[in-house]
């Protein structure tokens, strides 16, 4: 038996280092149970080295593009082990941050995987290679792993989840993607900017099918433009060798049998909670389906256990996973909540970007809630112009009545950080006169989050007026 902590943390990803990080601020004796590196899935094999691959991939594509500002570069190319260099020297950057966090709170970081045991005297326990450690409380954060498809070809080896496509040492000629969800195109705007022949397949009838319609219905035709072939409806059954270095992925459309053909399948399908070896025998939380089941404060059946993240269902974003962390160190602190956890903003990182929060206008009209929105097309904002980046809207979704603030959608360029001001406003339930307060600096492109925000009430500035507006 060894040392007894305050705080027992198995995984450090987004949810389990941040969780460690404030746990210590806070006062508390801490240790964190690691079998990877620091940074979990997000820093080390997803967030940041897929941005990454985006960030040099559309470098590539806008170089050249230049000639559109008057700007030309010739014998633009890339070298595709100087941009997995590039990436892992970012990944190596921000692990290194991450350890040098833990150690400067003086968090305990110990190797190895980490099993929740049975309490031993009342007081919980967790073995990490036949050592147990003892701790008043223990934060599950062990993350969830790509899902594969339970079918015949599945362990070819040309069939790669995403972990297994960052080992590529070069950038497949064609690629096959099973998924249009938010790593199938991801990946597929990496390599089509990258000159790969890419298709997707999709088993539902649109790609990123928990979006917007209109942002689902616009990437399928901006990535089509680009040259990706997307298949929706599209069941894929089986996968085949076919001896000459690529494979094929057997699919269901319309009622016919399709093959899809590439050096390299990608599946990308959804990710699965990691929950083996985590529990000994009799030390199982209640679960829900594969998820282990916690109450709003993160916590499990088992008194001063609790659990995050991915771990636990519903939405699977690393900054989900790092305030459900705060939440749970919070709540076993006696603490007042300083996150709502109830509102996710999601970002999609595809050219352009896409952003929501909240709900959208059809999840309003499905719940019966009765609403106002607003929307303004970008090819009107002086910043999207400027960049020639114009495609794209931002809406709004408010409360009827209240003009309370339910949603928003973006499809444009800094989507991804523009949503942030949705977000605010509607944790602090702020209204479109609320918002409308403040001034936006000119020219940005959030410029255009005013914009949707006063086409609520038909008073868009840059909008040329509707004919039924009277
Ligand atoms: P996903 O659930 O978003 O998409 C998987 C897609 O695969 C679905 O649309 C599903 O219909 C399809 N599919 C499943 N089986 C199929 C089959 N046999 N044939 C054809 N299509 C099939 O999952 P994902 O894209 O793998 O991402 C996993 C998680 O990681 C998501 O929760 C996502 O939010 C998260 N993630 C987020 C970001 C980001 O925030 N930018 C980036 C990457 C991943």
């Amino acid at each position: 038996m060894s040392d007894k902590f305050d705080l027992i943390i198995i995984g450090a990803g987004p949810g389990g280092y941040v969780a460690a990080i404030r746990a210590a601020q806070k006062g508390l004796n801490v240790a964190v149970i690691e079998c990877g590196r620091a940074g979990g899935t997000c820093l080390n094999r997803g967030c940041i080295p897929t941005k990454a691959m985006i960030h040099a991939s559309s470098l590539y594509r806008e170089m050249q593009e230049g000639g559109r500002f008057g700007v030309t570069a010739e014998g633009v190319s890339y070298d595709y082990g100087k941009i997995v260099e590039y990436k892992q020297e970012t990944v190596d950057t921000l692990v290194g941050g991450v350890e040098q966090l833990l150690k400067s709170n003086k968090v305990t970081f110990i190797e190895g995987k980490g099993t929740l045991m049975q309490p031993v005297d009342g007081v919980n326990a967790v073995s990490v290679g036949g050592e147990v450690y003892l701790a008043d409380n223990v934060i599950l954060a062990s993350g969830s792993k790509p899902a594969s498809l339970p079918i015949e070809g599945a362990d070819l080896p040309h069939v790669v989840n995403s972990d297994g496509l960052f080992e590529l040492d070069h950038a497949p000629e064609s690629l096959v993607i099973i998924g249009g969800g938010v790593i199938g195109v991801e990946f597929a705007t990496v390599f089509s900017n990258l000159g790969s022949t890419v298709t997707i397949l999709e088993a539902l009838p649109k790609i990123l099918d928990n979006f917007d319609k209109e942002i689902s219905q616009n990437l399928k035709m901006i990535l089509k433009k680009r040259g990706v072939d997307i298949h929706t409806s599209a069941m894929v059954k089986s996968f085949a060798d076919n001896g000459d270095g690529t494979v094929t992925a057997v699919y269901e459309e319309k009622e016919k049998e399709r093959a899809a053909s590439g050096e390299y399948i990608l599946v990308a399908a959804g990710r699965r909670p990691v929950t083996e070896g985590l529990f000994a025998e009799g030390a199982e939380p209640e679960m829900n389906g594969r998820y282990v089941k916690v109450d709003e404060n993160f916590r499990t059946s088992i008194p001063g256990v609790y659990a995050i993240g991915d771990l636990t269902g519903g939405i699977q974003l690393a900054h989900a996973a790092s305030v459900h962390g705060i939440r749970a160190v919070e709540a076993m602190t006696g603490s007042e909540a300083t996150v709502d956890v109830s509102v996710v903003p999601a970002g999609v990182y595809t050219d352009p970007e896409i952003a929501s929060v909240g709900i959208t206008e059809q999840q309003a009209k499905d719940q019966g809630i009765e609403v106002l929105t607003g929307k303004f097309i970008m090819s009107a904002n002086g910043k999207s112009l400027i960049t020639k980046e114009e495609r794209g809207f931002i809406k709004v979704v408010a409360e009827a009545g209240t003009e309370k603030i339910l949603g928003a959608q973006m499809m444009c360029a800094r989507a991804t950080d523009m949503i942030g001001e949705f977000t605010t406003a509607m944790v602090n339930g702020l209204t479109v006169p609320d918002m409308l307060l403040s001034i936006r600096s000119h020219p940005t492109y959030s410029e255009g989050i005013g914009e949707a925000l006063e086409d609520v009430h038909g008073m868009s500035l840059h909008t040329v007026p509707r004919p039924s507006r009277k």
